[in-house]
């Protein structure tokens, strides 16, 4: 008992460690939502808790202690990739460095051979076993690579460390990577899912482009940060005709149609222009802090864009064009009132003729700004 138990702590504590950290990763996924910051994060936490593992070892000897810091850089380098497993390293080997004796060579080799063995995990074992569970206690097994780095270990020590702690560690890295892997994969799918979710809910599935809620609410968002003031556009299109395209060609050609199309618009726009599907072929942008002149210009860009040369799909060549309609205002206004004001100029567009852009003046124009509004492209309403 007197020799178990401080055995059994050197597993509880990495394991309370572990079941905190995938807490702590599903609070900084949430936080951080970028993968590369996220690894980071979780490297220097999982680092932090490999220095805590090592600061209550068992003491085999005079610099030769015995913890499992190893089970927690192989599992940071399973789950938060190179960076991840590079971070927690560095954290760990300058704890073992500052702790000294005669294992700290053995030890930062041990440490470094488990990261890689999670990494190869990661790489060529996770996607291969379907079973989570085998799947996890192969990590444990391939992390117990570690025990490699004894052969470093002073000759006179090699064996009682062997002896006495390999088949526990062993034991121990299984039990560790089922536990605080399955957490971690249980987290991972959550955020996986909900991601899914929330994409499904905000994007139109074919052109992958907001969806007209999705719009409505970046739109609250932008209303409220926009300090420069400089106005906000919109930008309705619809194509020309698209019945005929899809007639003459087929669902599948109307639907590639849609997704170059808006390909072609979107590298007309600014990084910031929120761009959405609102409809079949009815398409609405909004391009916040824009000069009028500005949007004039952009509208004719995306005609333009279009109108000159033929769309190619995998199934035909086609010739189309867009109509447009332009609503700009200077002051913050309803997001339904100005899509109205460009739905009316849409409509007006289609009315004479198509192949154009058609502008709804917003009254709040003062007099030098309306007669320098460019009239020579689009038409008035
Ligand atoms: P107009 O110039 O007046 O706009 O004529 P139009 O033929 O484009 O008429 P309208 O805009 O009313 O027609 C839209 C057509 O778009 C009707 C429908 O068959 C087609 N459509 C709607 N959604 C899709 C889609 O997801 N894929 C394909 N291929 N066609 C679609
Ligand atoms: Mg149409």
């Amino acid at each position: 008992m007197a020799v178990f138990l401080p055995k059994l702590m050197l597993l509880l504590n990495p394991l309370i460690l572990g079941i905190l950290l995938a807490y702590t990763y599903a609070f900084v996924k949430r936080l951080a939502g970028a993968q590369l910051k996220c690894n980071l994060v979780m490297g220097v936490a999982m680092g932090v808790a490999a220095a805590t593992a090592m600061l209550n070892p068992i003491v085999l000897s005079e610099g030769i202690i015995v913890d499992l810091r190893n089970l927690l850089v192989g599992l940071s380098g399973a789950f938060f990739g190179v960076f991840g497993f590079v971070v927690t390293a560095a954290i760990a080997t300058y704890t073992r460095f500052v702790l000294g004796g005669s294992g700290v060579l053995s030890g930062i080799v041990a440490m470094c051979a488990a990261g890689v063995m999670g990494l190869l995990w990661a790489h060529y074992v996770r996607n291969r076993i379907s079973n989570t569970a085998i799947s996890l206690a192969a990590l444990g097994v391939m992390i117990t690579g570690h025990l490699a780095g004894a052969v470093l270990i002073p000759v006179e020590f090699r064996y009682t460390f062997l002896a006495n702690f390999g088949g526990w560690l062993f034991l121990c890295n299984i039990i560790g990577s089922l536990t605080i892997g399955s957490l971690l994969i249980y987290e991972q799918t959550i955020i996986m899912e909900r991601s899914k979710l929330l994409l499904q809910a905000t994007r139109d599935p074919l052109t992958k482009l907001l969806n007209r809620r999705a719009l409505m609410t970046s739109y609250e968002n932008l209303a409220r940060a926009d300090r420069e003031r400089a106005g906000v556009a919109m930008v309705c299109f619809d194509i020309d005709h698209f019945k005929k395209i899809n007639d003459l060609n087929g669902h599948i050609h109307g639907d590639e149609v849609l997704i170059e199309l808006t390909q072609r618009v979107r590298a007309c726009l600014r990084p910031e222009d929120l761009f959405a599907r609102i409809g079949g072929d009815e398409f609405l942008i909004v391009l916040p802090n824009i000069t009028a002149d500005e949007v004039q210009a952009t509208a004719e860009r995306c005609r333009k864009a279009i109108a000159n040369d033929a769309l190619i799909t995998s199934q035909a060549m086609t010739k189309t064009t867009i109509s447009i309609g332009v609503s700009w205002n200077r002051d913050k206004m309803g997001f339904d009132k100005l899509f109205s004001f460009a739905d009316e100029a849409l409509y007006t567009a289609k009315a004479h003729g198509r192949n154009c852009v058609a502008h709804h003046i917003v009254p709040q124009f003062t007099p030098n700004e309306r007669a320098s509004y460019p009239a020579s492209a689009g038409l008035r309403v």
